[in-house]
């Protein structure tokens, strides 16, 4: 017995072998483990992995491999990914307004980003179907992670982004990993209509999120963080939105932890946009009758996103959990990220979302005080040095550098008052 592929509209199902990205009603596909796959894999199974020091057991991915994907070891493409940390700061508590708030720093991952856990189950799975080369649209993290994990199974990456709308530490990333970067006149919708196009024609495997082992793989976001909390499930968990893979992945990870006993509660979820691009918060604000797609303008670049692609089954997430969507502005993001990075976590510009909308949702009585909430870093400090210097009103900036003469009296002169510090 192996998965299959399941269409999340029909209900059809396909072989894992086979190389299809949706369902020939153009549904979304979602991996489905055979019962078999859950039998003797348990809370304490992945406890004992993680004081292994064999390279898929120290993977944060790959340490639930039965119930991910169920390759042969000698095919898993990793580097080791996952395995993040989770962080407590008070000075966060307070300005969310919680009394217990905790931060899963994904950008402790490989390549920085989150991407990696889905890149090394696509990157695994594309190899095993004999792939030659690999592509995504990307709004640069994706890219980032599609060109490392590429690199490191002799793979040619080609990469689709939008000209001009990549943060510089994601570019030099995918340039340094070796993939082709394509720079499209256009925005990320664009460019992922594109690399559809390529990939359907070429025979280039694509490895977007629509790519169902790519969400099989960022569920483990989910699993470690139960992990790190002893398997006591906190109350809400919150996640930056844009293409929706995430938010669609934390659905079906706490869904399977639920089901297969792991857990006994689902935490919920709150997936929070950038009011620039949220069209999934204009699908929820309506009830979800409609879906929404909007032209997306955020500095947030990670999430901007007009029309994401998993809608679908983000949406059964977000009602599988009791969940939430909320939405932050850009000034609202970007102090929280300022408070982020003086706590010396440090996160980019997308991953604050997650605070933000904590902070906002606390206010509103949403989530309730004494609460346990576990917000998501998606990705590293590093990934966008410019939004460090960026000047938002109502932000507080960083203090830029000072240049003087190398001298103590100018030193002096500066640290005021009486010329010492603090
Ligand atoms: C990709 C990404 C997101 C958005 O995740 P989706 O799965 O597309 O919703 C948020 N933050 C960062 C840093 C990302 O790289
Ligand atoms: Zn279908």
């Amino acid at each position: 017995m192996t998965e299959q592929l399941r269409c999340v509209l029909c209900r059809q199902t396909y072989p894992v072998g086979e190389v299809r990205y949706e369902c020939d009603c153009h549904g979304l596909l979602a991996v489905e483990h055979p019962p078999a796959a859950w039998q003797g894999v348990d809370t304490e199974l992945f406890d004992s992995r993680q004081r292994g020091s064999a390279e898929i057991d120290l993977s944060g991915v790959w340490r639930f491999r039965e119930v991910v994907r169920a390759l042969p070891p000698a095919a898993i493409i990793t580097h080791p990914e996952g395995a993040t940390r989770l962080y407590a700061r008070a000075a966060l508590c307070r300005y969310a307004g919680l009394e217990s708030l905790h931060f899963k720093h994904e950008g402790e991952n490989p390549t920085g980003s989150f991407k990696d856990r889905g890149m090394t189950v696509a990157t695994s799975q594309a190899v095993a179907q004999g792939a030659t080369a690999v592509a995504c649209a990307s709004t640069g993290n994706t890219s980032a992670a599609l060109a490392a994990y590429a690199a490191r199974a002799g793979l040619q990456a080609l990469v689709f982004l939008p000209a001009g709308k990549v943060a510089l530490g994601k570019m030099a990333q995918t340039l340094a990993y070796g993939a082709r970067c394509f720079a499209v006149r256009g925005d990320f919708d664009a460019a992922m209509r594109l690399v559809t196009d390529v990939c359907r024609t070429l025979g280039v495997h694509l490895l977007n999120s629509k790519n169902p082992f790519r969400i099989e793989g960022q569920k483990t976001i989910v699993w470690e963080i139960l992990q790190n909390l002893a398997w006591d499930p906190p109350d809400w968990i919150a996640v930056p939105a844009g293409n929706l893979g995430n938010t669609s992945a934390f659905g079906k990870a706490i869904e399977e932890a639920v089901a297969a006993g792991w857990i006994k509660r689902a935490p919920r979820l709150l997936a929070v946009q950038a009011t620039g691009a949220n069209p999934f918060y204009l699908s929820y604000a309506a009830g979800f009758r409609t879906r929404h797609r909007v032209q997306a303008d955020t500095i947030a670049t990670a999430i901007r996103i007009g029309d994401p692609v998993s809608f679908d089954k983000a949406r059964a997430a977000i009602e599988y959990t009791r969940g939430v969507v909320t939405e932050v502005t850009d000034p609202e993001l970007m102090a929280a990220k300022r408070m982020i990075d003086q706590s010396g976590l440090g996160c980019e510009p997308a991953s604050a979302c997650s605070l933000a909308g904590v902070r906002k949702m606390v206010a509103a009585g949403v989530i309730a005080r004494g609460e346990r909430v576990v917000c998501v870093l998606t990705g590293n400090l590093m990934k966008d040095p410019d939004a460090v210097l960026e000047e938002l009103p109502g932000v507080a900036s960083v203090a830029k550098p000072v240049e003087i003469e190398p001298t103590l009296d100018a030193v002096r002169a500066l640290l005021a008052p009486g010329g010492r510090p603090g």
